[in-house]
């Protein structure tokens, strides 16, 4: 496996597969690697029996021995994918589902994300670790046992390039952070909010690309996920986004969902370092939601453009009104 760079994008695209994909084993390998008792990479709660364990993942996209540097041929360029690749296996129960779990357990999920993120950041090698959860088959879930993912890569992908640079030019502008304004603004007018708890609030972006497209935002500026300020409560977004789950089920069988937090500063040599001098100022960590609904993926299909067919007013409308209920009564697709 290699990384290509796109010369005129500037995204890389992680090229090839090393290893020859076997049937997939009749033993989940989330269930297995519990029972064989394998030391994992964290456990939560530090103390008595896991409820949160890390694993690396069996099949990584990302390796972590390696070195970093660049070939060049011509106008093109390869690296080594260098990285990390784990997994957060977010229960023991191997059909419990994400949205159904209890405040505590999500909080639990979300702790684990932080840690892994701020323990990847670390290596000096790595410009981005990101952390998502694909859910539904129809998102590329590959195994039915909930599990989250924390990816650190050598480069910063292009989405997190494009809402950099975005934020830093607005910041230029207005010495203000474009998404506490976004929020702002957001809660001002209401119509596009779906829900809040202590400082989190969620809602529809105004130019959702996708149907019942959901981003979830602290009102207290912050541009680090894993670096919580003091007095930050995770226990509210694990209730928030529980919830948002619980709304979105009933409306999408599948998602993605990706944290967006700041690149890595520690790298210091970097390209991007000239984005280090406001970024603590002018980028915000931010989860986004993007479901996959059936029958209205044309605009999932067609990256470049996208043609959202529901206005995001009418989906957070939709949404506020559904049942978050723990467990929901009654679930459309039983
Ligand atoms: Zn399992
Ligand atoms: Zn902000
Ligand atoms: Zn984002």
């Amino acid at each position: 496996m290699e990384l290509r760079k796109d010369p005129i994008t500037r995204s890389w695209v992680t090229a090839g597969y090393d290893e020859p994909v076997t049937a997939a084993p009749d033993v989940c390998p989330l269930c297995l690697s519990d029972e064989n008792g394998a030391q994992p990479l964290l456990a939560l709660p530090p103390s008595g029996p896991a409820q949160v364990r890390v694993i690396s993942h069996p099949r990584p996209l990302y390796r972590i021995e390696g070195k970093t540097e660049r070939v060049a041929t011509g106008v093109y360029d390869r690296m080594t994918p260098v990285g990390a690749h784990e997994i957060i296996i977010e229960s023991g129960d191997h059909s419990q589902s994400f949205a159904h779990m209890s405040d505590e357990q999500i909080e639990r999920v979300l702790d684990a994300c932080a840690i892994r993120m701020a323990d990847l950041k670390r290596d000096t090698r790595f410009k981005y670790v990101s952390a998502f959860r694909n859910e539904g088959m129809a998102a590329g879930q590959e195994w039915p046992h909930p599990y989250s993912q924390v990816v650190a890569t050598v480069f910063v992908p292009r989405r997190i390039l494009y809402e950099l640079r975005a934020a830093r030019e607005w910041y230029a502008d207005h010495e203000r952070c474009v998404f506490c304004d976004i929020l702002r603004q957001e809660e001002k007018s209401g119509k596009r909010v779906v829900d809040s708890q202590g400082d989190y609030v969620v809602f529809c972006p105004y130019a959702s690309r996708l149907p019942y497209e959901t981003w979830i935002m602290g009102r207290a500026h912050n541009h680090q996920y894993e670096a919580a300020r003091s007095g930050a409560n995770r226990g509210n977004l694990a209730g928030v986004l529980g919830r948002t789950l619980r709304r979105l089920e009933q409306v999408c069988q599948a998602y993605h969902l990706v944290i967006h937090t700041a690149p890595n500063s520690l790298q210091k040599k970097s390209s991007l370092r000239e984005y280090w001098k406001t970024i603590a100022a002018d980028y915000h960590w931010h989860i986004e939601i993007l479901p996959i609904v059936p029958g209205r993926t044309k605009s999932y299909s067609l990256k470049e453009t996208y043609f959202n067919d529901l206005l995001p007013e009418i989906a957070a409308e939709q949404l506020r009104q559904l049942n978050t209920q723990l467990p929901v009564p009654s679930n459309p697709r039983s």
